[in-house]
């Protein structure tokens, strides 16, 4: 037997990977379909990823980034393509989940001819894929990657004009626990913390502004703290003081793995909810939030308004349609947190278990009768 081959180039620390430990990856939980993509006349070096599509298609984002390595990009498209299986999965969509991510600095390496390669890739996946915008990349070059591809989001007419759905889904599980935790149908007067104010966390801090609520926010570009101050009247901390802000609720709209050791003990809110992707550093701080008595709201049901969005283009494509069909994370979310009250089981633990039970009755339906 051959030795296991050592792909050139690929550190020799943990993170490392083997093309033969693949299967053993921390996060590979079982993708159906891990592919490696290249187009050096193009530029183009990617990965796309299918955890699931035992309930349909593969939907997500495609990402564009500077990577260290290979490994680092691998770990993020496995993490990122079982998260997307979940959102759909709690909402109940009739899609699985993939995620694509192309190495490479946006801002110097993203040309047409990368775009068009993508979208040839994402077309010989045969409708497995389906390719949306994700950070670095966006509406218009979904466009590009449509002359090669149907099979990208975004191809109505109304789908064209950005809508803030992730932020809109945001905004109705933070109302859902508010009910819930505190016992009050508005928002009004309560204390939100917010952390990053891009696509999703501005918009969010609009929404929650004019229903009343008082916002402290943070942000590493300090021109979006000042514009939130000036168009919001919020109050905004350095970007490490936020874990400390007098906050009803913690919203962390930026980066994923925030809530950990360190900043647990920190919070002074009850109820975390926001839309950044895996904002939990390890598995066991959700139970590290209980502990605390602190409600956390899973975070790819808060997030998943990208995918409900997708799915409601192809039935009606008006911005009013989109956002009441968004608005279901409201009872969706309302009815994790009823079962978990009911069970004792955390929100998070009682998510998981609706999507493990609706993946396993898609695989049995899909499973030939044995002769
Ligand atoms: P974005 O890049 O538009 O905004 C992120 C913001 O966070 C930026 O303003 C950035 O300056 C700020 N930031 C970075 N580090 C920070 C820190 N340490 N403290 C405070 N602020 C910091 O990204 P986005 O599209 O708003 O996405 C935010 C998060 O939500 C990401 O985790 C993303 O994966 C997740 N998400 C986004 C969408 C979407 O529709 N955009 C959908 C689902 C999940």
């Amino acid at each position: 037997m051959r030795a296991p081959a050592v792909r050139p180039g690929w550190p020799a620390d943990a993170g490392s990977v083997t093309l033969l430990s693949m299967f053993e990856h921390p996060e590979f939980d079982a993708h159906e379909m891990v592919a490696f993509v290249h187009d050096r006349a193009a530029g183009l070096s990617a990965l796309v990823a299918i955890h699931s599509t035992a309930l349909g298609p593969g939907f997500g984002g495609c990402r564009m980034y500077p990577y260290r390595d290979e490994a680092e990009a691998l770990a993020d498209v496995l993490r990122l393509s079982r998260g997307m299986t979940y959102k759909a999965a709690i909402c109940d969509l009739p899609y699985g989940g993939g995620k694509s991510v192309i190495l490479g600095d946006p801002r110097r390496d993203k040309t047409p001819a990368l775009l068009h390669a993508m979208g040839r890739a994402v077309e010989r996946f045969g409708g497995r894929y389906i390719i949306a915008d994700d950070v670095g990349t966006s509406l218009d070059d979904l466009a590009v990657m449509r002359s090669e591809t149907r099979h990208t989001a975004a191809a109505t007419d109304a789908a064209k004009q950005p809508l803030p759905v992730t932020a809109w889904g945001v905004l109705n599980a933070i109302q859902a626990a508010v009910a819930h935790a505190f016992a009050r149908s508005d928002i009004e007067g309560l204390a939100v913390a917010v952390q990053g104010l891009g696509h999703v966390g501005y918009p969010l801090c609009r929404f929650l502004r004019e229903r009343g609520a008082r916002l402290v926010v943070s942000d590493v570009d300090a021109a979006r703290s000042c514009r939130a101050e000036a168009e919001l009247a919020a109050a905004s901390v350095p970007a490490d003081a936020i874990y400390d802000a007098e906050a009803d609720v913690f919203s962390p709209c930026a980066l994923g793995g925030v809530l950990d050791d360190a900043t647990i003990p920190r919070l002074k809110a009850r109820l975390v909810c926001g839309g950044a992707n895996n904002q939990l550093a390890e598995a066991r701080h959700d139970a590290a939030l209980a502990a605390r008595g602190i409600l956390y709201v899973p975070d790819y049901l808060a997030n998943a308004g990208g995918v409900i969005d997708f799915h409601q283009e192809s039935i009606d494509d008006r911005p009013s349609a989109v956002l009441a069909s968004v608005a279901r994370i409201r009872a969706i979310t309302a009815s994790v947190l009823v079962r978990s009250a009911a069970t004792g089981q955390r929100p998070l633990a009682v998510a998981d278990a609706i999507v493990a039970e609706r993946l396993a009755a898609a695989r049995a339906r899909r499973r030939p009768p044995s002769a």
